[in-house]
């Protein structure tokens, strides 16, 4: 399988690359992204064939499909990875929460979201590459708050490999915090940034594009990588579990094989809902992709309306952060699906430089063939929280802004799986307050203590203990002095 580009070719970049290479350097030319070429298709027998699977025999199936350039020993040891999962022998479990509604549960690997799936399984490929090559890579990663302690357990302590991990200093909740901090590979550096995720989105740029910086990575004989949701290396794996949710509904006899459902995916920088669509092309019986997001609807505009306009907008800060997000990156690979290289390049543009673009009527239909979207208020968010945990069910309000879109398409006699991205635990204030009431958000360690006397449950252990494991990156700088810090890490 060969991936080319989504803005056409500068002549500079190869047109044409490998899996490997589109995930070493995930940024082709014009600053577009790479797709596959050919996706494979996947018809019943292989549907049918899976049904009684575990989730990696799946997977590894799955991902001989796509024939990518990666020993099938390389693939089993990344996907041995789920088996560190709750329960090893079905790392996504399927919950059923209304009749027609079930939960599809992403967040059971080692920091409680959903960006475990693709970065565990991810890391350890990666490294495997830098490994083989012989090359040595620095992941840069700026977070909000869960990318961040993905990306250090999957890398920690793999050969070949550092990662300087950038956090808002007052922006993440304090597990999220701590999940870094603590974190305690020889290979890793986590540093606080003055400021908020953009301020350290910046300082990420600014590292990017710094001379001095490049010239002593060089001298160094290290290459620079990302880990970013725009990369083919994460994606792949964010195809898998839509499958897997969908077989798992057929084994929990609630449809036949070949019924349709909805796909509900609280989406920010669209990499989860872009994997829905991507299994959906290759076959899964999707009736439609519906895209949930928080009062940053920017998606919800762009779905309905055909138009792409952050003109006046600026970034709310809600209560699900991980979906607060004005420019979402993985939309380029379905608008270039839609409307080829050409016009994505010239739509990504003017994004850039006019902050808009508009779809051609045809083109919006085209986008209206696979995609329904809607956006969910903090309040209402709030509400659903409390609304399925008196139905007995505690979810985060990632998960909550789904309840306000099945609930639009609900009476359709169509089922709906809606995904879960977060844990209780790692946003806790937001749901202690939904459920108890209060004016000023508590401290995680309350939240969580007051939550789990509320719903008889204990907190996770692996959530408890950060509270007293030692810090180990207590650094919180401004912006200007980053770059020697990492250099000093180096
Ligand atoms: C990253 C994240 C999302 C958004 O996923 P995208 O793939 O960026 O659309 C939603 N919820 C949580 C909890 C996340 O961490």
């Amino acid at each position: 399988m060969q991936f080319t580009e989504t803005r056409g070719n500068d002549e500079i970049h190869p047109a044409e690359v490998t899996f490997s290479e589109a995930i070493l350097s995930p940024i082709a030319s014009f600053g577009g992204l790479y797709v596959p070429k050919d996706l494979p298709k996947l018809g019943k027998p292989f549907f049918k064939k899976h049904l009684d699977s575990t989730y990696k025999e799946l997977a590894l199936d799955f991902l001989e499909t796509f024939a990518i350039d990666i020993e099938k020993e390389v693939l089993e040891e990344a996907l041995s990875l789920y088996d560190a999962f709750d329960d090893a022998s079905n790392p996504v479990p399927l919950v059923k929460v209304e009749e027609d509604l079930f939960i599809s549960e992403l967040y059971h690997g080692p920091t409680r979201a959903f960006k475990d799936m693709a970065l565990q399984p991810f890391g350890s490929i990666l490294s495997h590459i830098a490994q083989k090559r012989g090359e040595s890579y620095l992941i840069l990663a700026a977070t909000s708050g869960d990318t961040g302690p993905a990306a250090l357990e999957t890398f920690k302590n793999k050969p070949n490999i550092k990662v300087a991990c950038m956090y808002p200093g007052n922006g993440t909740s304090d597990v999220q915090r701590l999940q870094m901090v603590t974190e305690d590979g020889e290979n890793l550096k986590v540093i606080g940034i003055n400021g908020n995720f953009d301020d350290a989105q910046k300082a990420l740029k600014s590292l990017l594009s710094s001379p001095t910086f490049n010239a002593k990575l060089t001298e160094k004989n290290i290459a620079l990588s990302a880990a970013n949701s725009v990369n083919f290396g994460r994606i792949i794996f964010q195809i898998i579990y839509h499958i897997h949710s969908y077989l798992e509904l057929i084994r929990q006899e609630e449809i036949c094989m070949g019924e349709k459902v909805y796909l509900n995916v609280p989406s920010g920088n669209f990499g989860n809902v872009l994997g829905a669509y991507y299994a959906q092309k290759m076959g899964l019986p999707v009736e439609k992709l519906v895209v949930s997001s928080n009062e940053n609807n920017i998606l919800t505009r762009l779905i309905t309306t055909g138009e792409y306009d952050i003109r006046e907008s600026e970034l709310i800060p809600t209560t699900s952060p991980a979906m607060d997000i004005l420019i979402s990156s993985n939309v380029e690979r379905v608008i270039y699906d839609i409307c080829g290289a050409e016009r994505t390049r010239e739509l990504m543009q003017a994004l850039e430089q006019e902050k808009y673009y508009k779809l051609t009527p045809e083109e919006l239909k085209a986008l209206q063939e696979n995609f329904l979207a809607g956006y969910c208020s903090d309040n209402e968010a709030s509400a659903y929280i409390k609304y399925a945990f008196d139905k007995g069910y505690l979810m985060d309000p990632h998960t909550a802004t789904c309840f306000k879109t099945y609930e639009v398409l609900s009476g359709r006699g169509i089922k709906t799986i809606a995904y879960s991205t977060a844990e209780w635990t790692k946003f806790s204030p937001t749901i202690s307050i939904a459920l108890k009431g209060g004016e000023v958000l508590p401290s995680d360690l309350e939240a969580l203590e007051a939550i789990a006397a509320e719903a008889n449950i204990e907190i996770p252990q692996m959530i408890q203990s950060l509270f007293n494991k030692e810090i180990r990156h207590p650094s919180v700088i401004d912006k200007e002095e980053i770059e020697d810090e990492i250099l000093a890490f180096l």
